[in-house]
């Protein structure tokens, strides 16, 4: 595997659980609201060719609601050419985690995106990892990113960064990223879960996302 290609597609995020307060992601503020309510539809997920592995009724349906409402917003075909040759997998607890901080997901398996439920504490107990619907959307930024080449397109055509979030641009523990392929996971989970903001903010990277991405419908969060 390429590390290039492995190192822009890792997705780490380590949650202090115990000094964990305020909002760092847009998964935390996300409105799930504005994402389609419909029932599970194992059918879907086949057609948009995703593989799933470990999932819980919940988890598929909130998978099935993701790409309903991408669909919604754009058409199948669409939702097809964004996704198709994902896999996902959920699991209890990703790998080792050090004391007192956890990894809610990563995509260090190409074309798979791994997601956990819960974190150990430092006494070993398991806590639940929150936020895990708008997690996922923001996972799945970075899959279409890998996939279309993205983030070199989106880094050369929108100059100024987008700081909706915190976490666009560091950490939890302050860090910088050393790209911007964080922005781009946010701003394409914004799209669908914080969407006027996004375009009041971030105009740049609104107008980016619905023209490359989306084509040309706006947000249904608005
Ligand atoms: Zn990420």
């Amino acid at each position: 595997m390429n590390f290039k290609l492995l190192a822009t597609s890792i997705f780490l995020l380590f949650l202090c659980h115990a000094s964990w307060a305020g909002y760092h992601m847009i998964a935390e503020v996300a409105d799930v609201k504005c994402l389609s309510q419909s029932s599970l539809n194992n059918d879907l997920i086949t057609r948009v060719g995703i593989k799933v592995e470990g999932a819980t009724h919940e988890e598929m349906k909130q998978l099935s609601q993701f790409i309903q409402s991408l669909i919604e917003l754009t058409n199948e075909q669409q939702a097809i050419h964004l996704l198709s040759g994902l896999k996902v997998v959920f699991k209890d607890i990703l790998g080792d985690t050090s004391v007192g901080s956890c990894l809610p997901a990563h995509q260090l398996v190409r074309n798979q995106i791994h997601i956990g439920r819960f974190c150990k504490s430092s006494k070993g107990k398991k806590l639940v990892i929150p936020y895990r619907e708008g997690i996922l959307i923001h996972e799945m930024g970075h899959f279409v990113a890998n996939k279309h080449g993205f983030y070199g397109q989106y880094k050369a055509s929108v100059k100024r960064k987008c700081k909706l979030s915190p976490y666009m641009s560091k950490m939890s523990n302050g860090k910088k990223h050393r790209n911007r392929n964080e922005e781009f996971a946010e701003v394409f989970a914004s799209y669908f879960l914080y969407g006027k903001k996004l375009r009041r903010k971030c105009r740049k990277s609104y107008a980016f996302f619905k023209e490359r991405l989306f084509l040309d419908n706006n947000s249904n969060c608005l």
